[in-house]
């Protein structure tokens, strides 16, 4: 099994020193937003940071995107900053048209995976065409592009002034159907059921060599494993996981459609998996207590670390 090196906290973002750094690496996954629910920003919210879920892979310049919380805001920020340097140094055109190429999936319309949407720069620009993906089983709703519907509502008066028509971007919508295998270049991408009020889609990434897991929003069984999560989960390199809750208080909140970090380990122990992003933090979780479930959580297996708003997760390029 391929080894992923999960790089120590979180990186600035977005200053001009440090604006590039994820250069150095050529294949990597990064998260740009780990909370859940609900965005959150306060002293106590720095270290972790506040964005809702976003989490990019990027293999040379693809981007492949899960999720487009409030973090998508600054990866498009960061994106424009990259392309803008790539025409300063003369790039390619080549590798310029590989940037302005993105896909991006989403794991259901909660407003905390999709309000990052019309704060993303590039669907205002005509150059870019991006592709939004998303599962749906219901045959009537494959026909009616569901989520351009739901983003129709959603960027309409009185919630949003702008109208999908303010997107200058050569978009897309692209329903599958659950357990299809999505091919992007050298991906391979499956959308699996897993249960959230609403419903929600885990996905697995695979390259060949590495097997990423986004699973968030999903409620457990006390004491009971998902087994048709585990099938599909099994032998992958990262799981990233809905952590929103602790065992100790999960009692108070069944039926609110998520799980814990110990079941996110259970669940890595079971499907013999190598590493737990624990993700989906609650907007309560300050970073003392994010610190303390990332002691317990390396106690209890090592493999687990509690995920921040633009870490990298390295991942070696061998091809
Ligand atoms: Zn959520
Ligand atoms: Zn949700």
């Amino acid at each position: 099994m391929a080894c992923c090196e999960v790089m120590a906290g979180r990186k600035a973002s977005l200053n001009s020193k440090e604006l590039h750094m994820s250069e150095a690496y050529k294949y990597y996954l990064k998260f740009w937003g780990t909370r859940g629910s609900l965005p959150v920003n306060s002293p106590a919210h720095r270290k972790y940071g506040g964005n809702s879920a976003c989490v990019e892979i990027r293999r040379d310049r693809q981007s492949i995107i899960f999720d487009a919380g409030s973090g998508l805001h600054l990866l498009g920020e960061e994106l424009m900053a990259e392309l803008a340097c790539e025409e300063i140094n003369r790039a390619s055109s080549k590798n310029r048209e590989a940037m302005r190429d993105i896909d991006i999936f989403i794991s259901h319309f909660h407003t905390d995976h999709i309000c990052g949407l019309p704060f993303f720069a590039p669907l205002f620009d005509p150059h870019f065409t991006i592709r939004l993906h998303y599962i749906t089983d219901d045959k009537r709703t494959q026909k009616t592009d569901k989520l351009k519907s739901i983003l129709e509502n959603y960027m309409s008066s009185p919630f949003n002034p702008i109208g999908l028509a303010g997107f200058k971007a050569n978009y897309s919508f692209c329903p599958h159907k659950a357990d299809e295998t999505i091919k992007l270049g050298a991906f391979s991408i499956i959308g699996h059921p897993i249960p959230h009020p609403n419903g929600c889609h885990a996905y697995r990434i695979s390259d060949g060599r590495y097997d990423i897991v986004y699973a968030t929003d999903t409620e457990h069984i006390r004491g009971k494993l998902n087994e048709n999560l585990i099938h599909f989960i099994k032998n992958s390199n990262l799981l990233i996981y809905d952590s929103t809750y602790d065992d100790t208080h999960f009692a108070r909140y069944i039926g609110f459609g998520h799980s814990t970090w110990q079941e996110g380990i259970r669940l890595c122990q079971a499907a013999n998996i190598e590493k737990l992003a624990i993700f989906h933090h609650s907007p309560q979780a300050t970073d003392d207590a994010l610190d303390k479930i990332a002691a317990k959580a390396r106690k209890l297996w090592a493999g687990a670390f509690v995920a921040a708003d633009f870490q990298l997760v390295k991942l070696a390029d061998e091809r």
